[in-house]
């Protein structure tokens, strides 16, 4: 099966990237002072970036590699506003006034990136035609029944319950036992609301060197000395936004958070009938299953953008992509035969406690922590983060907080991260058969 799966034309690289592709920026004069320093020019550095600006303070957003070649230029492009505080892996679900100002905070991270695309008139499909998240096992269906009620009240997410026997409202497949609709969530072209962030960059003249890793922190008196190869730059705060790349020059960071390779494929044009029947409204699709996946139809609505947890860990994406492929056509066996045109990875960052994570920490700001689901989120953090700087914030966002977890039996190494993987198939197995 596996090389008949591959389009004649099968490229190993993002499916976004045919619209907008990173690329290294004309190298700039590194300043010798700036009062910010953002290391990592991703969705959560621009972020923080734009907030300062705002304020009048001036920064540099570093990136090792080109600007974009992170997650945000490779996601789903799912964009939601909620955060899970229910039933977690290594954390207990919050009592509902523990969770609900997470929930209010996530609610904010989606009015943000939507103000801001419509403000900035960002080009990037966004489409709010909400979410579909399938059941993968009857208890799912009923934990989606309790925590429907908090979703709405906190996190205004307009939720509702979707029996099994209307489950083909909302997708094409029979796959689930039934599922949830949440209607406050869209959709994007996550490469092109990239480039729309990086034009606003450009334009107020906001400095961005890329291919310029930061390889060193000093802390000078109040101050930070920021090492990169192409010389030494001042500081007075650095902000670390480098999520799932999360490196050496920061081992508290690294300690907190878990990169975990998340893949997807993207399909071959498909027959506008079949198109039409994936996702009859237009959903992102996900799944509550452990070894999850997650799904949307392209922009233009003619492929499926497939993506899920093929592999725990970092693999080739081209090795992942029959994985993939499987799990696509046990939810629609009717893609059987269709080629696949793209297969790309990249990194996400779980923490701990499976929340994301803003604040201070050694004396760095950080926004960090997407746990799977950062489009919104670490646009907002980033944000949120550049106004806190600025001293701008008349309240402490939620997810601001002292306590970011680490574990004394993990200093960054993933070994075990494929162990966890069997285990989850093997609990995926156990609910879907018994639960
Ligand atoms: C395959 C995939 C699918 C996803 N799907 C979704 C989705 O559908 N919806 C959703 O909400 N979220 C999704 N996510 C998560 C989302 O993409 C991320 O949360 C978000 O893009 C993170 O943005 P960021 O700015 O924090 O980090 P990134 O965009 O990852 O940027 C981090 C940057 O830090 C740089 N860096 C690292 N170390 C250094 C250093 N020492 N010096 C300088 N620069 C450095 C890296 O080069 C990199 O460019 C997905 C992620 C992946 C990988």
């Amino acid at each position: 099966m596996p090389s008949q799966i591959f389009h004649p034309g099968f490229k190993a690289r993002p499916f976004w990237w045919e619209a907008y592709a990173p690329e290294a920026l004309a190298p700039i004069d590194l300043p010798r002072e700036a009062r910010v320093a953002i290391v990592g020019a991703g969705y959560a550095g621009l972020s923080a970036a734009l907030a300062l600006n705002d304020a009048g303070l001036d920064c540099i957003i570093l990136d090792a590699n080109e600007p974009g070649f992170g997650a945000s230029t490779r996601n789903g492009g799912m964009v939601s506003g909620g955060v899970n505080v229910g039933k977690r892996y290594l954390a207990k679900p919050m009592a509902p006034e523990e969770a609900a100002p997470f929930l209010g905070d996530a609610a904010e991270a989606f009015t943000h990136i939507e103000a801001l695309i419509e403000r900035e008139k960002i080009a990037c499909h966004w489409t709010k035609a909400g979410y579909f998240l399938g059941a993968w096992c009857n208890s799912h269906y009923r934990d989606m029944e309790k925590k429907i009620k908090a979703l709405n009240a906190n996190a205004r997410s307009g939720a509702y319950i979707v029996p099994r026997e209307r489950q083909r409202e909302e997708i094409g497949s029979d796959y689930y036992r039934g599922g949830m609709v949440v209607e406050r969530a869209a959709h994007i072209h996550p490469a092109l609301y990239y480039q729309g962030l990086l034009e606003i960059i450009r334009k107020r003249n906001i400095p961005i060197a890329s291919k310029t890793p930061v390889t060193k922190l000093t802390p000078t008196g109040k101050d930070w000395t920021v090492t990169t190869p192409r010389g030494e730059i001042k500081a007075g705060d650095v902000v670390i936004a480098t999520n799932g790349y999360t490196g050496d020059v920061t081992p508290q960071f690294k300690r907190r958070v878990v990169p975990i390779g998340s893949y997807i494929i993207a399909t071959e044009e498909l027959s506008p009938e079949i198109a039409a029947s994936l996702s009859p409204k237009n959903r992102s699709i996900a799944d509550t299953r452990r070894v999850l996946t997650y799904y949307r139809m392209s922009p233009d609505g003619k492929r499926l953008i497939f993506g899920g947890r093929a592999k725990f860990g970092q693999t080739d994406p081209v090795d992942t992509a029959p994985i993939l492929y499987g799990f696509m056509l046990d939810r629609y066996p009717q893609l059987k035969g269709v080629k696949i045109t793209h297969a790309w990875t990249g990194n996400v960052a779980f923490t701990l406690d499976e929340m994301p994570h803003m604040g201070k920490f050694d004396n760095l700001h950080y926004a960090l922590g997407c746990n799977g689901s950062g489009v919104a989120m670490l646009s907002y953090l980033g944000f949120q983060t550049g106004r806190k700087i600025a001293g701008r914030v008349n309240r402490i966002c939620a997810f601001d907080r002292e306590d970011f977890p680490d574990h004394p039996f993990y200093n960054g190494n993933t070994w075990f991260v494929p162990w966890i993987g069997r285990y989850f198939r093997t609990r995926d197995w156990i609910d879907r058969n018994i639960g």
